[in-house]
């Protein structure tokens, strides 16, 4: 066995001794000043002041590794340059809905493992996924992640596809859900091909840990400890015509830096096979929940590290958006954001059936996955990052214009971003503050609109926008994208 990107077997790309081996170069090259200077020099900016080279996994863990701090800010205003040049002070938004916490899993970390016996089940039923979905629009939420357990009784892929369909279909007040993401347990080739047809927007599935010896003890029983087929599922979703596909690992379970090679070559992989790397990347830590303590797994991270991890993967891989949760408070959400982050959740309930029927202040605890540390509505989300210089958006237009896996890169790669991303995120951000916001949050809005829309680049375009801004505003129209 040896490292082989190209290999369709996880052994190969996820090779245990590459990654020992990069982690050794990591260690004896952290002080190595003249290399890191050259590997950041590297990743910096190329051509057209919009191209970027991006590191391998190699390369990247040696800035992983280093701690010399003056070279950490170095890479700290590298990552920032980065996510300035690719997604501007956009931020996209999303929330996360649950399904259903059956599961015939025994993941160790997660209160939905099946022998769990102190935690209600739940699946929605279809009038209650709809329920969920009207109260999801009135907060002004327009992307949704779908999360649900793996049990092929109680969830199999026509439940999910029933509920996908049924998402779609709820046109409520002005809003409408306009892009789902699935975080669905590892499938075949067959189901993946059900989910593409079902017009899914990106599908998610969580490594946990790249570490087989580890994962396996951390998933002891059921479909999910068979690491191989876990770890081949991205494989399987492109084959079966997923373009765009989000990876991540939940920091904590075993050594972040042998999880973060393994990360990264995963993308290397995807890239190296597919001709596209993932469309995102998720970086949750593990969290306090029923039947789970988080002390009890020895590898947690602190919040410094944290930040050091999303700026080294900005910087190794610049065109994948990066995926913050409410796992994480707001301090710690507001210290990583300008690092790499181009997602976040807002209002988010990680319990199956969390939305209709509770008001902002109310939260069931009963069928919860993880504490939410960020507790604020979405109203008060948004008006947070703004008043921190973001732009949130709601924005769905490539996925709606077919613009996924490698066009998306190609619209990165052309520089058509400000003229394409920008105004979206603004005349989306305008349908939110019309329908939705607080007052509030709309004088703030939409003074910042004002600002903002001076900053698309094309003149044509920009006045487009304009226009477009002011039939949201004054003549109740919709939908509007570049
Ligand atoms: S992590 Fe997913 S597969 Fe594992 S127990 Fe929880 S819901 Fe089930
Ligand atoms: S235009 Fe595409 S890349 Fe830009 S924010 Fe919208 S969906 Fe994302």
């Amino acid at each position: 066995m040896s490292y082989d990107p190209k290999s369709l077997k996880a052994e190969d790309f996820i090779n245990h001794e590459e990654i020992l081996e990069t982690l050794e170069y990591a260690e004896k090259n952290k002080h190595n000043r003249e290399l890191i200077e050259e590997i950041l020099e590297k990743a910096r900016k190329t051509k057209r002041g919009v191209e970027c080279a991006g590191l391998s996994h190699r390369d990247a863990s040696v800035l992983l590794a280093c701690d010399i701090p003056e070279l950490t800010e170095k890479m700290y205003d590298l990552a920032r340059e980065i996510k300035e040049a690719f997604y501007g002070n956009r931020i996209v938004m999303f929330a996360p809905l649950y399904l259903s916490n059956y599961c015939v899993n025994k993941c160790v970390y997660c209160p939905y493992h099946y022998q769990n016996k102190e935690i209600p089940r739940k699946k929605l039923t279809q009038e209650e996924v709809k329920n969920e979905v009207i109260a999801l629009q009135d907060m002004g939420h327009k992307r949704l992640a779908i999360e649900s357990g793996e049990d092929p009784v109680n969830n199999p892929i026509e439940y999910i596809l029933e509920c996908i369909n049924t998402i779609y279909s709820i046109k409520h007040k002005n809003g409408a859900i306009r892009r789902v993401n699935v975080n669905i347990a590892a499938t075949t080739v067959e189901n993946y091909k059900k989910l593409h047809d079902a017009g899914i927007g990106t599908y998610i599935l969580f490594q946990e840990t790249y570490h087989k010896e580890s994962y396996e003890k951390l998933h002891p029983a059921g479909p999910k400890h068979n690491y191989d087929y876990h770890t081949e599922a991205m494989d399987r979703a492109m084959e079966g015509g997923i373009d765009d596909v989000g990876l991540g690992v939940l920091f904590g379970l075993e050594m972040y830096r042998y999880e973060f090679a393994g990360l990264l070559m995963h993308a290397e992989h995807l890239e190296a096979v597919h001709g596209v790397g993932p469309h995102t990347i998720s970086v949750p830590r593990i969290k306090r929940a029923s039947d789970i303590d988080p002390s009890v797994f020895d590898n947690g991270i602190s919040d410094d590290i944290f930040a050091k991890i999303i700026a080294c993967i900005r910087i190794a891989v610049p065109y994948t958006g990066m995926i913050i949760s409410t796992r994480e408070s707001e301090e710690c959400r507001a210290k990583v954001m300008g690092l790499g982050i181009s997602q976040i959740s807002g209002g988010s309930r990680t319990s199956v059936g969390g939305y209709a029927g509770y008001s902002p202040e109310e939260r069931p605890h009963d069928t919860e996955q993880f504490d939410v540390s960020d507790q604020r509505s979405l109203d008060e989300v948004v008006r947070w990052l703004m008043e921190k210089g973001y732009i949130p958006s709601f924005c769905t237009a490539c996925y709606r214009e077919g613009r996924t896996g490698d066009r998306f890169m190609a619209l990165c790669k052309v520089g058509q971003i400000q003229n394409c991303c920008h105004p979206n995120a603004l005349m989306t951000l305008q349908e939110f503050l019309t329908d939705y916001a607080s007052e509030e949050t709309k004088r703030i809005g939409e003074e910042l609109i004002a600002r903002e829309i001076l900053n698309v680049p094309d003149e044509k375009r920009r006045q487009r926008a304009i226009d477009y801004l002011s039939e949201i505003k004054n003549e109740g129209k919709r939908d509007f994208r570049f």
